[in-house]
């Protein structure tokens, strides 16, 4: 989800991890405040969240609904953050709140993936969390190439012979649908070469790259509640911080380096964008490695467009809202190429029936330095709607599979099949 702007809810601050224990008054729900203005609501210290079916929603328990109260504002319950889990019958894999991923099970993937089809794919270890940078455990990010290999393919270098399609997934930990569909583009690539004739076309002439857990770190915090998971979003820099789980880490969607600045700078708010542009290892990891697989093809200035030679997509995948959202976040101003991007994003949408919108008011996005700095068509995708078994951060898990996927697939085979000329079409 694109918060957009703010602090995170004082009193979850204040409760801790105890308050999402089960005690009635613990449970956290999303709240409709009806003549609320988000800003304002942010700046108060709530945790705000915008969808597109109407007005806003601050995430909570009982003790911020009174707080709204108390502020002269009414809220009413929306809806629940937890969906029924069922139980699964899964031996053997690690998996939580019904059967997602942890971040052990993504990487197990990776690396069965990479052993079955070696002459598809390629694993690049690309950079450290956070923790693992201080030697607190943590992880490595892995990215897996995807194309029919040959000599120079899946290599780290811009100038690569087919075009690319980038998809990053969970760089916000709770949003937990979205390291799922990375699995499942994945699964559908390696699986589907040689027997579906469109897959084996795109494998073919174009490399997809895949990372599907940009945020180890949080993942790990918020799969540690088990079946009540943790409502981390951020990483886990909890650096001069007192600020309890969860809600310290620096907001990796408000942290890269083109254009950074104006979002929040409270440490413990969810949209906190950290101490300096790209000061996270993680944004400083996936910089690097879109560097390393596209080249610089926009000029410098705001208003210059890419060119319609320009090659390369890049999807990152958020939820929730039913949107596509390309750039800019740091202004509400249009992007250059913004005529170009919608129309490519209405081609997507056509899949999954989204809502195309630019985004504004998020500063320091992936999208906005992918696009900002390198000039591909740059996009956030935010899955789910607002409410329901299959809305909010935490889907019932049968979601990603009866609805998030086959709705989304087709417009992932658009954007990898748009790559060679994505202002093109
Ligand atoms: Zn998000």
């Amino acid at each position: 989800m694109k918060v957009r702007v703010g602090l995170v809810t004082a009193a979850l601050l204040l409760l801790g991890t105890n308050a999402m224990a089960a005690q009635p008054d613990g449970t956290p729900y999303y709240w409709q405040v009806p003549g609320a203005d988000e800003r304002t609501l942010q700046n108060a210290g709530f945790d705000v969240e915008h969808g597109v079916d109407g007005g806003v929603q601050v995430v909570g328990n009982a003790r911020v609904a009174a707080r709204l109260t108390a502020l002269g504002y009414q809220p009413k319950k929306f809806d629940t953050v937890y969906k029924p889990v069922p139980r699964t019958g899964d031996i053997g894999v690690q998996t939580f709140y019904g059967g997602y991923h942890t971040v052990a099970e993504h990487e197990k993937h990776l690396d069965d993936v990479a052993a079955a089809y070696p002459a598809l794919t390629q694993v690049y270890d690309i950079g450290d969390s956070w923790r693992k940078t201080r030697g607190l455990g943590g992880h490595d990010i892995k990215a897996i190439c995807i194309t029919r290999k040959q000599a120079g393919d899946c290599a780290l270098n811009p100038n690569s012979a087919k075009p690319r399609f980038a998809m990053i997934a969970q760089l916000h930990a709770r949003e937990l649908a979205t390291g799922e569909l990375a699995w499942r583009w994945i699964d559908h690539l390696t699986r589907g070469y040689g027997t579906d004739a469109e897959v084996t076309s795109i494998v073919d002439t174009t490399e997809l790259w895949v990372i599907p857990i940009v945020n180890p770190d949080g993942v790990d915090i918020v799969a540690s509640g088990g079946s009540r998971p943790l409502m981390q979003r951020k990483n886990a820099n909890n650096t001069g911080a007192s600020c309890s789980v969860p809600s310290y880490g620096v907001d990796l969607n408000r942290n890269s380096t083109f254009k950074w600045g104006g979002a929040g700078t409270n440490r413990c708010g969810e949209t906190y964008q950290g101490t300096a542009a790209g000061s996270e290892p993680e944004t400083r990891a996936i910089e690097a490695w879109f560097k390393q697989l596209f080249p610089d093809q926009r000029g410098p200035g705001d208003t210059d467009p890419a060119p319609v030679t320009t090659t390369g997509v890049m999807i990152t995948i958020h939820s929730y809202g039913n949107l596509i959202m390309p750039p800019w976040g740091w202004t509400w101003n249009t992007n250059p190429n913004a005529t170009q991007l919608a129309a490519l994003g209405r081609k997507m949408a056509a899949f999954n029936g989204y809502t195309v919108v630019a985004e504004g008011d998020t500063p320091g996005t992936t999208d906005d330095f992918t696009y900002g700095n390198l000039g591909i068509a740059s996009y956030t995708f935010e899955i789910g709607s607002s409410s329901g078994n299959c809305g909010g951060f935490f889907p019932q898990y049968s979601c990603v599979d009866s609805l998030f996927w086959p709705r989304n697939k087709g417009a992932f085979l658009t954007a990898a099949k748009a790559a060679k000329a994505p202002y093109a079409s």
